[in-house]
């Protein structure tokens, strides 16, 4: 049987029969992606915290989804009005999630802000601002471009994802405005764009079959880049084995 995949969703507002109202959503390109590789994609709506080990008992691999900004008090700093999409609900499912998939060693591909839940869920913060800190404007790049590798990535050889890509030069996407700066306890960042900025961490046991990178594979994937494919196709791999097999 094909793995189910879970992957978490983003809340909006939308026009409905009733007028304006709340809706979990998702783009189609991460169930493309998903479907592309051999799983099931199914998403996920925020449950209460006791619920998510029923939850997670269900699925067999995870994707965290990108989206808007964690909320800064989680990782102890202030909100600013660079900040967009901090939503409360949705950051506390990710970071249960986050737990419980680390202690279920559950296969996880934690995408953009999905990396950034992951790094804060387990006790890393985040540069709040990039364009104000580091000074680059080329980390938010949208429209058509989120189909094009732009960005240069540096991966370390001997990491994981580095081994699934195939290559330790990487060209990326990148829609985010947020980075990791400390990064948890048992984590070691694998990946930077050219001015330093991290974009691809690695957790110190490989029991856990995690990848977290800080780009968009699945809208690369869209446009057949295999590298961005063989990202998934780890994901759906490691079910079976419930490590990465590379
Ligand atoms: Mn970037």
């Amino acid at each position: 049987m094909p793995p189910v995949i879970g992957i978490s969703t983003r809340p909006r507002e939308l026009e409905s029969p009733e007028g304006e109202s709340s809706a979990h959503t998702l783009q189609r390109t991460y169930t493309n992606a998903v479907l592309r590789a051999g799983g099931v994609p199914v998403l996920l709506a925020p449950v209460p915290d006791p619920q998510v080990g029923a939850l997670i008992d269900r699925i067999d691999g995870l994707v965290l989804s990108g989206g808007g900004d964690v909320d800064p008090a989680r990782y102890g700093s202030a909100t600013d009005d660079t900040m967009f999409g901090i939503d409360f609900e949705r950051d506390q499912f990710e970071i249960e999630l986050v737990r419980t998939a680390k202690a279920q060693r559950l296969p996880t591909l934690a995408i953009c802000r999905g990396l950034q839940v992951v790094n804060v869920a387990l006790g890393g913060s985040l540069i709040e601002d990039i364009p104000t800190e580091v000074g680059s404007a080329d980390h938010t790049i949208l429209g058509h471009e989120v189909f094009n590798g732009h960005q240069h990535v540096s991966l370390d050889p001997t990491c994981l994802v580095a081994k699934v890509v195939g290559t330790n030069d990487l060209q990326v996407n990148s829609i985010h405005h947020q980075a990791v700066r400390e990064v948890a306890p048992g984590f070691r960042p694998v990946g930077r764009a050219d001015d330093g900025v991290i974009e691809a961490i690695e957790f110190e046991d490989p029991e856990w079959a995690l990848l977290a990178v800080q780009w968009h594979p699945e809208y690369l994937s869209d446009a057949d880049d295999p590298a961005s494919l063989a990202l998934f196709k780890a994901l759906v791999d490691a079910t079976a084995a419930r490590q990465l097999t590379v």
